[in-house]
């Protein structure tokens, strides 16, 4: 049986009628960059993530980007978030040209964790620590990080709280929504994201009309009126293709979360029928809602073995992510080194990302789960 990590072309098959009509309209218009496909979408992403006001751009790496420079953070600022991540939370706090200060994660969730924030902030240094200017905690695979405590800490020492969303659109915490706890909330619509464009793609939510007008500003290198700069912006934009695809995607994008949990669900049946469970870590719920960008599982066993049998049983499995931002090469000037982050660094040793999207088959679970099932048993 063949189990891919990601079947997109399952998908596509949901929806192409709608894709193709909307996609026929953008070029019978022949009008591609920002515009109404593009503010229609703003509209409902904003809706959608219970938040004011919405900037599309073009990545959740510029998203980031274009956050961290209408905050206004630049070279001599700290900015504050999680070594286990995807590189562009990193890569972007870097690009603006201010230092990450990584903090360690949460055992459970992989998220950012309170505690160890509060230990970093006792021990950074009074001048290292008056630098800090942001931090971004990150909602990895879709279940948000543990905001009331981070939101608490950045309120006292008025930092600038930024979302990295891009696994998270949907997801909740405390019933509010990813993307509208902080001042900016960052969303891509990369492909293999929960709504995903057919192409780049992001955006910007915040709940504040002033930062969305300085989102919209520089998006469009810091132009107003056009011709006129007061300040150096960027190209952020979104095309109207992308939007109108998104846009169109948006109206599936409950149903697929609900597979998703339900496939979720299922493996933790499987798993637990199967006796796994003291060898495979599941994920744990801590935040509702989870929306399950990824699977995750953690085992005490070599992963990379477990990863490649797998493999020649036609199953697709990713590691997300094996090496920790502090041990990136591109960071070694930061001075960190091995056992800094040791949850990260277990978790980057140790997790593995199994298939579960939308179209994912019962069947194709069984097998997944029985062929773990049979690496333990060799
Ligand atoms: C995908 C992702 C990004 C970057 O989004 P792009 O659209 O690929 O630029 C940023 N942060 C996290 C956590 C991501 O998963």
């Amino acid at each position: 049986m063949n189990v891919p990590l990601l079947d997109l072309k399952a998908q596509y098959r949901t929806i192409k009628d709608r894709v193709l009509e909307i996609t026929r309209q953008v070029y019978d218009s022949q009008y591609f960059i920002l515009g109404p496909r593009v503010e229609d979408l703003e509209k409902k992403i904003a809706g959608y993530c219970r938040t004011g006001h919405a900037v599309g751009v073009s990545s959740g790496t510029d998203a980031l980007i274009l956050s961290l420079m209408a905050a206004g953070i630049g070279p001599g600022d700290r900015v504050i978030s999680t070594p286990y991540t995807f590189f562009a939370t990193a890569g972007a706090i870097a690009r603006v040209g201010a230092t990450p200060v990584f903090v360690d994660i949460d055992p459970d969730t992989y998220n950012l964790s309170p505690d160890k924030l509060e230990e970093t902030i006792a021990n950074l240094p009074d001048d290292a620590l008056k630098t800090v200017k942001a931090v971004i905690p990150v909602h990895l695979y879709g279940q948000c990080a543990d905001m009331d405590p981070i939101l608490e800490v950045a309120a006292a020492r008025r930092w600038v709280v930024i979302e990295d969303a891009a696994q998270a659109i949907g997801a909740e915490y405390k019933q509010r929504r990813a993307g509208s706890m902080g001042d900016y909330g960052c969303f891509s619509f990369f492909p293999s994201k929960n709504l995903g464009a057919f192409g780049d793609g992001g955006i910007v939510t915040t709940g504040d009309p002033q930062v969305y007008n300085r989102l919209k500003i520089l998006r469009v290198h810091g132009s107003q009126p056009k011709y006129y700069h007061k300040v150096v912006g960027g190209n952020f934009r979104l095309d109207a293709l992308q939007a109108a695809i998104v846009a169109v995607k948006l109206d599936y994008l409950d149903g697929w979360t609900t597979a998703r949990q339900d496939n979720a669900a299922r493996y933790r049946g499987l798993f637990a029928s199967a006796g796994l469970t003291d060898r495979v870590h599941l994920p744990v719920e801590k935040e509702n809602r989870h929306i399950y960008n990824q699977f995750i599982i953690r085992v005490d066993a070599d992963r990379d073995e477990l990863r490649s049998y797998l493999g020649e049983q036609g199953i697709g499995t990713e590691v997300y992510y094996p090496v920790p931002m502090h041990l990136q090469d591109c960071f070694s000037e930061l001075g960190y080194q091995i056992g800094d982050f040791p949850v990260a660094e277990q978790a980057a040793n140790q997790t593995l990302a199994l298939p579960i999207y939308p179209e994912l088959t019962e069947s194709q679970q069984a097998y997944v789960v029985e062929k773990i099932g049979a690496f333990f048993s060799r």
